[in-house]
């Protein structure tokens, strides 16, 4: 049967009737227990009800109301992450304001396979994969880091340059993914209010930052041969096998130090919010390089978020390819990049045969000095340099001078030069990305879902990103949500 709308003022009203009847006139909520408690009074999940209503059908038994299975999920991830679902059930019976809290009456708890069926509604695509099981044999093996700490080299920035050209050409196609319905109950449920809330910074300007991060899901990748070769005495063929995990494979883990096998996760943030609030979350092959992601990441954000503007990205230099600055330049977004200086070799400017210009992007005179800023013609959208009298290079009153542009080159030379106190300004709430990441896989232990697919991978992320909202309302909103555990309990302090 079709789910009913239950208003989330109705699990309001049950929770203090069942928290009353269950406790006595005086609720017992022990200190530790009062801010999941607030969190989930305030949190109003109703809108899966109605999302979710055409994948129910008019038949069959009465179904779970959607918001609290949802909740009971949050609750878990807030409580037990570190357990698997069938412990939360059992959980639940022994705990028993777990389930109040959820929205479930203490007869009534669902069980495990009635959570695996809420979760397939919330993806609408029949494979929980989104690679087909069936696949070629994978032989490369990604590259490791040359220094300690260092991420995997580039994949050749020609693949970069190849993949930009292609997403610029079909920017304007937007293709489904099976996450979007998540990302749907995402954005216009949970990051409006972080939104109105004034959490993510400003609307009309926002800075977003970006970065990968590895989350390991098996020791081994596990595939099964579909031929017979093995039986007739072929020790190694090349035909397709069926892998376990179609979507993941094994990359270079430059933190840890050692290669591993699951998801390369790719995370975009609102990086001017002080709470580092996670915006997009993408899946993508352990193998598969930061600078991949973000062209992929990029482009899939711009089309789907809608509640601001992101006029600004934030990266580190492991983005510093020269199509990534067309790509975000062309997405209507400044790139604040990091340079990776390669080489060390000296360029020819673009301006002068006489004057190169260092990996820095510090034009050289003649007399091979560097020479200096000295200000920005914000109309011809040049910045001039100048080399000092004494110098000799020029016979100049005020010595040589070079104008740079952007446009001649964007990664050497970007619009906001990185030696300003305006770059530095912005640049330093790039490590927002890292604390969020951080904080989903350490305080909310990412890696512990045991799960198998992609779709459950998606549930768990997308509930993390929802529960570190939650922890930022509470945070920015505290004495007025504390007050209301009068209401809640009365007799609490
Ligand atoms: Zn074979
Ligand atoms: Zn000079």
């Amino acid at each position: 049967m079709k789910p009913v709308l239950i208003p989330h003022s109705s699990y309001q009203s049950f929770l203090l009737e069942q928290l009353r009847f269950h406790y006595g006139p005086g609720i017992v909520i022990v200190n530790k227990d009062w801010p999941l408690v607030l969190k989930l009074w305030n949190t109003d999940l109703s809108y899966l009800t109605t999302l979710l209503q055409p994948v129910y059908s008019n038949q069959g038994p009465e179904s779970r109301d959607p918001a609290s299975m949802f909740r009971s999920f949050l609750l878990f991830l807030m409580t037990n992450p570190e357990k698997g679902l069938t412990e939360w059930v059992n959980e639940m019976k022994r705990t028993p304001i777990y389930a109040l809290l959820s929205g479930f009456p203490l007869d009534n708890i669902p069980g495990v396979g009635t959570f695996y069926d809420f979760f397939s509604r919330l993806w609408p695509a029949v494979d929980p994969h989104l690679k087909s099981k069936k696949q070629q044999r994978r032989k490369r093996k990604t590259k490791k880091g040359k220094k300690k700490g260092e991420k995997a080299p580039t994949t050749t920035t020609g693949r970069v340059h190849r993949l930009v050209q292609w997403m610029m050409r079909h920017s304007d196609i937007k293709s489904a993914l099976p996450s979007d319905r998540l990302f749907d109950f995402f954005q216009s449920q949970i990051v409006a209010v972080s939104a109105k809330l004034g959490l993510l910074g400003d609307l009309s300007a926002l800075s977003a930052a970006g970065d990968g991060t590895p989350i390991t899901t098996a020791a081994y990748p596990r595939s099964k041969p579909i031929c017979d070769c093995r039986a007739r005495g072929i020790a190694h063929c090349n035909h397709p096998r069926v892998y376990s995990q179609p979507d993941c494979d094994s990359g270079w883990d430059s933190a840890r130090e050692k290669y591993f096998n699951g998801y390369h996760m790719y995370m975009i943030s609102a990086a001017d919010s002080e709470h580092d609030l996670p915006l997009y979350p993408r899946l993508q092959p352990a193998s598969r390089h930061d600078a991949v992601s973000l062209v992929m990441s990029a482009v899939e954000f711009k089309q789907r978020f809608t509640l601001g503007t992101v006029d600004k990205m934030l990266l580190d230099a492991a983005h510093d390819a020269e199509s990534i600055y067309l790509l975000l330049e062309h997405q209507g977004m400044e790139p604040f990049i990091d340079l990776n200086i390669r080489s060390k070799k000296n360029i020819q400017s673009k301006g002068s045969s006489d004057i190169k210009i260092s990996p820095e992007g510090i034009p050289i005179c003649p007399n091979g000095n560097w020479m200096r800023p000295n200000g920005t013609d914000r109309k011809l959208h040049r910045r001039k340099w100048r080399c000092s009298p004494h110098c000799g290079c020029s016979s100049a009153k005020y010595g040589r001078t070079f104008y740079t542009k952007t446009s001649d080159d964007p990664r050497l030379f970007p619009k906001t030069p990185r030696d300003s106190d305006k770059w530095k300004l912005i640049y330093k709430r790039r490590t927002s990305i890292e604390r969020s990441n951080k904080r989903e896989k350490i305080d909310y232990k990412l890696e512990s879902g045991r799960h198998r697919s992609t779709m459950m991978w998606y549930m768990r992320i997308y509930a993390i990103m929802i529960c570190q909202h939650m922890d930022a309302w509470y945070v920015s909103q505290k004495e007025e949500w504390d007050s209301l555990k009068r209401t809640i309990c009365p007799s609490a302090a």
